[in-house]
């Protein structure tokens, strides 16, 4: 396995083009055209994973997984179906605990803390590190309520009504909801929802916002709404994305993390983590022959 840090984010334009959306020029963040550029990133990991195996009852499903997520940048997590990319991304705030069987070994830390340790409250790493998932899923309620949910049961203290539009703002929802916000969210088209989905885990101001698949369900347009919204979100917080759409991961990340399963000596497959670096370097000279193969389409 060839995982290492990259050292600081490039600041040269590296501009890809899609087949996915022709004409139109993508850039890696930092740079994305069209945008205003971020401000300078410290890129200091904020959480790091360090030989972090997660198991299923007694099945290993990833292995030995050491990788840094820098503040305000956006992770990506590729590679083929079933390597273990959502299994690491739960990892990050704990969701594996609520899966019957499932165990993590090896350290995640936040700020420098293991949240594994004895005293540390899952309920409260979900709050400084919170999920978006692949389908939309608002609560059968209005919009309004969808976004207040969190604040209310987090008890954070403020003008409700401000809270709300503000992290309606944030999701870059707010003109088209704030004259319906007593509609309910299930009424809103599919990339509505998920922006709906995305402020209402901004709303209890986390700081790492982890994004499973979260354009999968969208079409096009709904999707490039996402992807320039994680580029906005960037300049508040940490995303960590796993998408099996590699585009995607050209077009928005900063970096990149491969990940591909390996087959053992019983014929049992497990997840590994081939490759980290930056985007750009991982796109375009990956030191790994799997990773090359896998982002020529050779195999997955
Ligand atoms: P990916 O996100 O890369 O598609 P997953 O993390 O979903 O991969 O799955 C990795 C492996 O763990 C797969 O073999 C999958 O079948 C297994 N797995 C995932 N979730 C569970 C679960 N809840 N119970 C048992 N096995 C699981």
């Amino acid at each position: 396995m060839t995982s290492h840090g990259s050292g600081n984010p490039t600041t040269e334009e590296k501009v890809m083009t899609t087949p996915e959306r022709p004409n139109v020029q993508i850039s890696t963040p930092g740079l994305a055209s069209g945008t205003e550029a971020a401000p300078e990133a410290t890129g200091e990991p904020i959480m790091n994973l360090s030989g972090v195996s997660v198991y299923y009852g007694g099945y290993e499903a990833v292995r030995g997984t050491t990788l840094p997520i820098r503040q305000n940048q956006i992770t990506a997590m590729i590679g083929p179906s079933g390597c273990g990319k959502s299994t690491i991304l739960r990892s990050l705030n704990r969701m594996n605990d609520l899966i019957p069987g499932a165990r993590v070994a090896g350290k995640v830390s936040y700020h420098g803390h293991d949240i594994y340790a004895k005293d540390v409250d899952p309920i409260q790493v979900r709050r400084h590190v919170g999920m978006v998932f692949q389908k939309p899923n608002p609560f059968p309620k209005s919009i309004y309520e969808n976004v207040a949910y969190g604040i209310k049961i987090n008890r954070i203290k403020g003008n409700m009504d401000d809270m709300v539009e503000e992290a309606l703002t944030g999701a870059a929802l707010w003109e088209e909801v704030k004259d319906k916000l007593k509609t309910s969210g299930m009424a809103l088209s599919g990339g509505q929802q998920q922006r709906l989905c995305i402020a209402r885990t901004i709303a209890v101001k986390p700081e790492v916002i982890l994004m499973d698949e979260p354009c999968s369900a969208l079409d096009p347009i709904a999707t490039g709404r996402i992807e320039d919204l994680m580029y906005e979100l960037t300049r508040i917080y940490t995303i960590v994305i796993v998408t099996h759409n590699m585009q995607q991961a050209a077009r928005v990340s900063h970096y990149t993390a491969f990940f591909t399963a390996e087959v053992d000596e019983n014929q049992v497959r497990h997840g590994r983590l081939v490759e980290f670096d930056d985007t750009s370097k991982l796109f375009t000279k990956p030191t790994d022959k799997r990773t090359e193969d896998y982002i020529a389409g050779r195999f997955g």
